[in-house]
């Protein structure tokens, strides 16, 4: 836990969990200044803990503490109280929960104030939690569908950082989809409805003709740091990588003409999800849904191996908590 206040941020203090006490005119609540992230710590055989990408996650967290108006933390700092708040346990990386741990840096506007303008308080707070493993019983293909009734994000707006600001407005839309028989939704950008973005809570890939393509970093689109692993995996594959903007139109084009070959998305939680179907005003493409194509599959086993320390960690993805 640490807060910032009399314009700085204060030393980083272990607390037990516990609940917060809150005034309920906290600014936070009524106007969602606040911001989050996700990463995980992994377990290797020996014993070691090693958070993946840490680093990447504070700068996103800090561009996003930017774009809401929150006064950044030290990176360094921060980084090191992550790794002192799990090394004083390792046992909460546990087992029988896969190995791993899910770890939630929340920072907020903890002014008792119903003002409209940026807090001088806040509180930060790392939250963690055992993740069970994604997939216990194989891979499980997402169902995904175009909205034409609702958007996630504009250009100018926070589609592209952390805030909570971002994920309320999206629990409709996914509620309705849900009960339409989809697994999420896939969001097509604001202006004209034409291009992809992204999945609820992933980036998404397609691999056409033995390339991959994936939407460019737009200023709408969050930029996923299993996303930039995965590109950073096909450049050194020698698979050509294409970050453009990608039409829904052109992908049911190409598998129209045989060319698609995959379609997964990639995040935190999942690493990677294969994406059994996509319907667009009720066309749909189907990929082979019992099955993770090749691609995606190596992705997995790599980010994975390297994750758990089985495969050479050949580009400082992981650090230790020492
Ligand atoms: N898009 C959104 C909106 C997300 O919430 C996430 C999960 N953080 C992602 C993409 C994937 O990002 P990452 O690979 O960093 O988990």
């Amino acid at each position: 836990s640490m807060e910032y206040r009399d314009g700085q941020w204060q030393q980083p203090k272990v607390v037990p969990f516990g609940d917060l006490s809150l005034s309920p005119a906290t600014a936070t609540l009524h106007y969602g200044q606040t911001v989050f992230e996700g990463m995980k710590a992994f377990k290797s055989e020996d014993g070691d803990v090693n958070i993946f990408r840490l680093q990447d996650h504070l700068n996103r967290f800090n561009n996003s503490c930017a774009r809401m108006c929150i006064p950044q933390p030290d990176a360094n700092l921060l980084g090191k109280a992550i790794k002192k708040l799990i090394a004083i346990d390792r046992d909460w990386v546990p087992e029988k929960y896969g190995n791993a741990l899910y770890i939630r840096p929340i920072v907020f506007a903890a002014d008792a104030c119903l003002g409209v303008k940026p807090a001088q308080t806040y509180r930060l707070i790392v939250l963690t939690s055992p993740v069970g493993a994604y997939y216990e019983e194989g891979f499980d293909p997402v169902n995904l569908t175009t909205t034409e009734d609702y958007i996630r994000a504009v250009k100018g707006g926070s589609g592209f950082v952390k805030t909570a600001c971002n994920y309320g407005p999206t629990l409709l839309p996914a509620k309705k989809a849900k009960e339409n028989g989809f697994t999420q939704i896939i969001w097509l950008d604001a202006h004209e409805h034409k291009y992809i973005e992204e999945v609820g809570t992933m980036n998404i890939f397609f691999k056409i003709n033995g390339e991959l393509y994936t939407p460019s970093l737009n200023g709408s689109i969050l930029g996923g740091i299993t996303r930039d692993s995965v590109i950073q995996l096909a450049d050194k594959w020698d698979t050509p990588i294409h970050q453009r903007p990608l039409t829904i139109d052109e992908i049911f084009e190409e598998d129209d003409k045989g060319n698609l070959e995959e379609i997964f998305g990639t995040g935190t939680a999942a690493v990677i999800s294969p994406v059994g179907s996509i319907n667009h005003k009720g066309q749909t493409i189907v990929t082979d849904r019992e099955q993770i194509g090749p691609f995606a599959q190596r992705l997995y086993d790599t980010i994975t191996g390297i994750q758990y320390s089985t495969l050479e960690d050949t580009y400082q993805w992981m650090s230790s908590i020492g």
